[in-house]
């Protein structure tokens, strides 16, 4: 076996093109060597708590050894194998968990590797769903401003528009239609008339359940959620939550979605489903959904099968934190990181630029009247000993559940510092 080369950084640094980033002018990345509970180690010895958890995956914190100890299990005995034509434990028994956890009667996982061609497949099955039914024209989606859903083409499209970072490629792909959220009866009536207008086009509503995520975490109420509901009945349309942020506790319940009481036709699932481990998502249907697939036309069958869907080991890291939700300790972690984040995050109110500050489960955000200089912030943050990364206008923390309480206080006061605010 090679050495490792000690070298590896500035070598590799003229070869890897990284994400979100004008590498001409970007400071370098920091080099993590090692991980452990909501930490990251840096090649210098230094530790800095993270307050991302690695874009909202390791709700957990890192390493945990029970999913360590399920993927060390699972290696040994099979990696992976292909999902047409063979089927698995790992997956067979993390879509029933699924169907069990999830509400209502999202009963139908379709495995994949990432939220953005999860949410694809979302789309696909919408479409098709009319088609199979024998409704032609249905071709659009309807989604919103401020939403993100990834950064495949066809999930660019249902992005906001302007806010989105795709903006740059107006014209390339299909326009979908895109509104605003309805935040109360008079926005409910202007999206009723928008449906009806433009509702025989629409195949599925497409939203991000309580938070608008990587659109500068937005929040919305269940009264929302349940206006698209309606909507989508009346209209005859799907309605589809990206629940690839808010799933598995971030926002307090194990999915937004439960929050309003009620259920989406497809649900997409990824980020924290394996615990920040390994890549996994799922695109989950309901019976209702799924029947439509059901038929003696060959033609009817949803034609899609990433090369690793369902992979064996990723599967058994999902399992495995799903054994970690079921003694329902994350309740009491979220709602403490919650009031940690609410408290120590309020003084930023009184911050220069600052217009607001609003926390939700185990999610704290600072928002600026102006879009903030991420890359000189992440220094300054790295300098106080935490791993933060703003986005747009706004500075957020979403630690693991775990994050001890002094670590939790370094984070906020790493912010308050920021926004001189003690
Ligand atoms: C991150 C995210 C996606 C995209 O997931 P990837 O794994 O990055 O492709 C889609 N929707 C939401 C709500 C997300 O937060």
């Amino acid at each position: 076996m090679a050495t490792p080369d000690p070298d590896w950084m500035t070598r590799g640094a003229a070869h890897v093109w990284r994400p979100y980033c004008q590498m001409q002018t970007a400071r370098p990345p920091l080099p993590v060597v090692a991980t452990h509970g909501a930490r990251l180690v840096l090649a210098d010895g230094r530790e800095l708590v993270d307050g991302l958890a690695s874009w909202w995956t390791a709700c957990h914190g890192y390493n945990h050894p029970h999913i360590a100890g399920a993927l060390t299990a699972q290696i040994a005995r099979m990696p992976h194998v292909m999902f047409g034509g063979l089927a698995h434990e790992p997956a067979y028994r993390l879509a029933t968990r699924l169907a069990d956890l999830l509400p209502g009667d999202l009963n139908h996982a379709f495995f994949a590797e990432s939220g953005s061609v999860a949410v694809e497949i979302a789309m696909k099955m919408a479409l098709q769903f009319h088609i199979n039914r024998g409704e032609q024209g249905r071709t659009r989606f309807l989604s919103f401003r401020g939403g993100y859903h990834g950064d495949t083409l066809a999930t660019m499209t249902v992005c906001d528009p302007e806010e989105g970072m795709h903006s740059l490629f107006t014209g390339v792909m299909p326009a979908q239609v895109i509104a605003d959220l309805p935040r109360d009866a008079a926005g409910e009536a202007a999206l009723d008339a928008l449906l009806t207008e433009r509702g025989p086009e629409i195949a599925a509503i497409l939203v991000e359940p309580l938070v608008q995520g990587a659109g500068g975490m937005l929040l919305h109420g269940p009264d929302t959620l349940r206006a698209l509901r309606r909507l989508a009945d009346a209209h005859g349309v799907l309605l589809i939550f990206d629940e690839i942020f808010t799933g598995f506790g971030r926002t307090g319940s194990m999915f937004a979605m439960q929050a309003a009481g009620i259920e989406p036709d497809i649900v997409t699932l990824s980020k924290a489903l394996t615990g920040g481990t390994l890549p996994l998502s799922a695109a989950v249907a309901s019976s209702r959904v799924f029947q439509a697939f059901l038929s003696d036309d060959p033609e009817a069958a949803l034609m899609h099968g990433p090369t690793y869907m369902a992979n064996p080991l990723a599967c058994a890291a999902a399992n495995a934190s799903l054994d970690l939700f079921e003694d329902g300790r994350w309740r009491a972690d979220v709602a403490r990181v919650s009031s940690a984040l609410a408290e120590g995050l309020e003084p930023c109110r009184a911050g220069k630029g600052v217009v607001d500050v609003r926390v939700l489960g185990a999610i704290g955000v600072v928002e600026f009247a102006d879009p903030v200089p991420v890359g000189d912030l992440c220094a300054r943050f790295a300098e106080a000993g935490v791993w933060i990364r703003p986005m747009g206008k706004v500075i957020y923390l979403t630690p693991a559940f775990m994050t001890p309480d002094a670590d939790l206080a370094l984070l906020t006061r790493a912010v308050r510092q920021i926004v001189g605010a003690g």
